[in-house]
């Protein structure tokens, strides 16, 4: 329904490693988000008329509220999301270390930036621009980093002094609630931040209302935000779906090669935009590799989260991805791949696939095509590094893509003919703990970047001004026209730009 569900609706959320229900949320009406908006819209001139210090000082006070109850926090994640404890601490450590960059970059990266000319039109003039917050930004995230992906885009919106809307999914709507309660208790600007949960209804309910859409989600979704964004003419940045593939080159170290394989394929149950969801490896070491990720991958344990330590990969936390990631596996089973490790989905309680490893297989399966966001690894052979390139940028997705060698110069050269946004050199997703560092997908990945300077300055608008300091009675350039002005400036364009230019460079 297109104009949310009836008010007092609830939506139960369960516990993917136990399948018990942990809590319920309200979804939130299109006239109850309409109202949030209204709130956050008046709510947010008194905040953007704060000076950067004063917001940069409720950013300090949510900090230490974020480390003061990071356990209340992390039991939170893995009891909605059914991560590992460690996948959930460190969408903690970005959110803290997402409050301090963004409050000490925000005036440097906003600043007013002076602006020089030289055409003969505008001679003498002072000419700037300034930056202003687009308003109510609406944050709408998806449900495998509750904190990181919804909480922390909306911390560089508000340093920039827009309000914020966050509407968590439906899947994971408690972590983002306890922001709200951050701020509650932090004593921040009533209503600059406000969290409104429902489903898709009440998604689109946000982009119906809102100043500027930052979306994380699939594709499929991705595209209708973009499409209502554009029937209001309100921008939007979309960080999208991804099948990130990682080669290794002969002169690989292996060690490093599985080790960045497995934390990247395997890392929060491979439910990552970046997991490594493909690889690639020159057949002169593919053997060696093969044995020595086989090895690795027997000793991933996965299952309900506990203690540190106890768990490497949880749960399947969205019910549906359970019959994608086997529709994958048997198809790619089905065409004469095999598992060497795993294969098969874990009897419940809970939703879990075992860590599967997947070799001889091919472009003409699902596995290498579609995005499987699950705990499973297909990994084929390749004959050198350009038919790897030809394979990485057979796809759709463009988000990141990853290269394991020794000869920097070499792998550099590769990385810049990726079509991905973003690629990572001996590594996968570590970039995205880099906040000055821009991330963001190319084609069916996106588009807008999180992080660098792009991604504050794409929550403001930017105003141009021009200021005539010293007005003479006319311009060159004013009806009525004269003939000898313009003698003048064609003159003056020639010598600038013309045969005069091409007479001093020859
Ligand atoms: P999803 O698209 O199903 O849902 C994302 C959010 O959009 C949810 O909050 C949902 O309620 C809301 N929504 C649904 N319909 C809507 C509509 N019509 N208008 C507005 N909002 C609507 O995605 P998901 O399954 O929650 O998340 C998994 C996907 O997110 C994967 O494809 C993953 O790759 C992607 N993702 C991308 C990044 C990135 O940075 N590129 C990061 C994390 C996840």
């Amino acid at each position: 329904m297109t104009d949310g569900s009836p008010t007092g609706a609830r939506i139960a959320v369960d516990n993917p490693a136990t399948g018990a229900v942990v809590g319920h949320v309200s979804e939130a009406s299109a006239e109850e988000v309409a109202h949030a908006v209204a709130r956050a819209r008046r709510a947010q001139k008194g905040w953007a008329e704060l000076d950067d210090r004063s917001r940069a000082e409720f950013f300090a006070r949510g900090r230490r509220w974020l480390l003061a109850h990071r356990q209340e926090i992390t039991d939170c994640i893995v009891e909605e999301n059914g991560k590992a404890v460690e996948d959930a601490i460190v969408e903690i450590v970005y959110c803290a270390s997402a409050f301090a960059y963004w409050a000490k970059q925000a005036r440097k990266l906003l600043a007013k930036t002076k602006i020089r000319s030289l055409s003969p039109f505008v001679l003498g003039r002072s000419m700037y621009t300034r930056r202003v917050p687009r308003g109510v930004v609406g944050v709408i995230g998806p449900w495998n980093n509750p904190l990181l992906n919804s909480f922390g885009d909306a911390i560089p919106a508000l340093a920039a002094g827009n309000a914020v809307v966050l509407k968590p999914s439906e899947h994971t709507p408690l972590t983002a609630l306890l922001m709200e309660r951050m701020v509650r208790e932090c004593d921040w600007p009533k209503d600059v931040f406000q969290v409104v949960t429902g489903a898709g209804a009440t998604g689109r309910a946000v982009v119906d209302t809102v100043d500027f859409v930052m979306f994380t989600g699939s594709t499929k979704t991705g595209r209708l935000v973009a499409a209502r964004a554009g029937e209001r003419l309100i921008p939007c940045s979309l960080e999208l779906g991804g099948k990130d593939a990682l080669v290794v080159l002969a002169d690989a170290s292996l060690e490093r090669a599985v080790n960045v394989t497995i934390q990247g394929a395997l890392s929060n149950g491979g439910q990552m935009c970046t997991s490594v969801e493909r690889v690639y490896v020159e057949e002169p070491v593919y053997d060696a590799f093969i044995t020595l990720l086989r090895e690795r991958f027997d000793q991933v344990i996965s299952g309900k989260p506990g203690a540190l330590g106890s768990t490497h990969v949880g749960a399947v936390t969205f019910p549906p991805q359970l019959t994608v990631i086997e529709d994958h596996v048997n198809d790619a089973l089905s065409k004469g791949a095999r598992a060497l490790v795993g294969g098969h989905s874990v009897k419940g309680p809970g939703r879990f696939f075992e860590p599967t490893l997947l070799v001889d297989v091919d472009h003409t399966m699902k596995c290498m095509r579609e995005e499987t966001f699950g705990p499973t690894l297909p990994v084929m052979k390749v004959a050198d590094a350009e038919e790897a390139l030809r394979l990485v940028n057979d796809s759709s997705y463009g988000l990141q893509a990853s290269i394991i060698g020794s000869d920097m110069k070499r792998a550099r050269a590769l990385a810049e003919r990726f079509e991905a946004g973003c690629v990572t050199i001996n590594d996968a997703q570590t970039n995205y703990m880099a906040l000055g560092l821009p991330m963001g997908g190319w084609k069916e990945s996106g588009l807008g970047v999180r992080h660098g300077a792009e991604g504050i300055r794409k929550y403001t608008r930017l105003q141009a001004i021009s200021a005539n300091r010293f007005p003479m009675r006319r311009d060159m350039h004013m009806i009525p026209y004269e003939p000898s002005a313009y003698r003048f400036i064609v003159r003056l364009v020639d010598v600038l730009y013309g045969s005069g230019l091409r007479g001093r460079t020859k």
